[in-house]
């Protein structure tokens, strides 16, 4: 059994919209590979199907081994794929901390209402889960915004809180969809930052960008998408220099 998420010659069509075709890729355990492709070519696409929330119309994805095509998106989570949201799907009401705690729970036998009720016999674990959500914050540089409701926060922000979320489920897999987008430099490079340190400890994480910024960075291998379909894939150093791919990417 191959460990890692493999996507085969995957097609996903809206009605008349072929929104992929036959794009394959590999995710291995504590590898960072990009996707990157302008508005439309299929990145979110792509995210949606590998998280089981769009059916493909053909091709396969496997982790580590096993068809995940049909899973339901909450069994994923629980088999340890997390991922984000170009636009976040958090509660607007709820502050950084809470939203943050939100997805300690995810993998914690504990469920939100007992934490809430506080039952004695889950108060260690609890503590260590307070502990590794500030460590979280402090590390994504949300620690000031900890108290504030999403909804006060700039989309930029909300969607690094989104990723902070997604780490705490403590995930094998990760999928980020334009994690960087709307954030200043010195926020880039924590959320980089946090992204290595991730994948250092194994974690195998797939980034979507709209830009090579971040992919150029963290990513050696890299799929650009235009229109649905893979444009040029390899690593980093071969694609920059792709003169399909500088046609595209520089819009000539
Ligand atoms: P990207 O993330 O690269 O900007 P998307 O994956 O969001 O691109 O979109 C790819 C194409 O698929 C676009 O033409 C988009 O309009 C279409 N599309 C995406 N999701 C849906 C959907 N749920 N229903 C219909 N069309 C969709
Ligand atoms: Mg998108």
């Amino acid at each position: 059994m191959s460990s890692g998420i493999t996507v085969s010659s995957l097609t996903v069509r809206f009605g008349g919209v072929t929104a992929l075709s036959e794009v394959s890729l590999k995710v291995s355990p504590g590898e960072i590979v990009g996707v990157i492709g302008p508005n439309g070519s299929g990145k979110s696409t792509l995210f949606n199907a590998v998280s089981g929330i769009v059916q493909p119309s053909s091709g396969a994805i496997l982790i580590d081994g096993a068809d995940v095509v049909g899973v339901a998106p909450d069994r994923l989570v629980r088999q340890g794929l997390a991922r984000t949201f170009q636009t976040p799907r958090i509660d607007p009401a709820l502050p950084v901390k809470t939203a943050v705690l939100c997805g300690f729970h995810t993998m914690m036998r504990q469920s939100i209402l007992e934490a809430m009720l506080h039952l004695p016999r889950q108060t260690r674990e609890e503590t260590q889960m307070k502990a590794s959500c500030d460590a979280l914050l402090e590390r994504l540089g949300l620690t000031a915004v900890r108290e504030v409701p999403l909804g006060e926060l700039p989309m930029g922000q909300v969607r690094l809180v989104d990723v902070a979320r997604a780490m705490a489920s403590k995930p094998r897999y990760l999928l980020l969809d334009e994690p960087a987008a709307g954030l200043s430099l010195p926020e880039q490079r924590r959320l980089a930052a946090a992204i290595r340190l991730l994948a250092a400890d194994g974690v195998g994480v797939l980034l979507v960008e709209h830009n090579f910024g971040l992919v150029g960075e963290l990513c050696r291998h890299v799929t650009v998408l235009e229109r649905g379909k893979v444009l040029v894939e390899g690593d980093i150093a071969t694609v920059r220099g792709d003169p399909e791919f500088l046609r595209s990417y520089l819009g000539s």
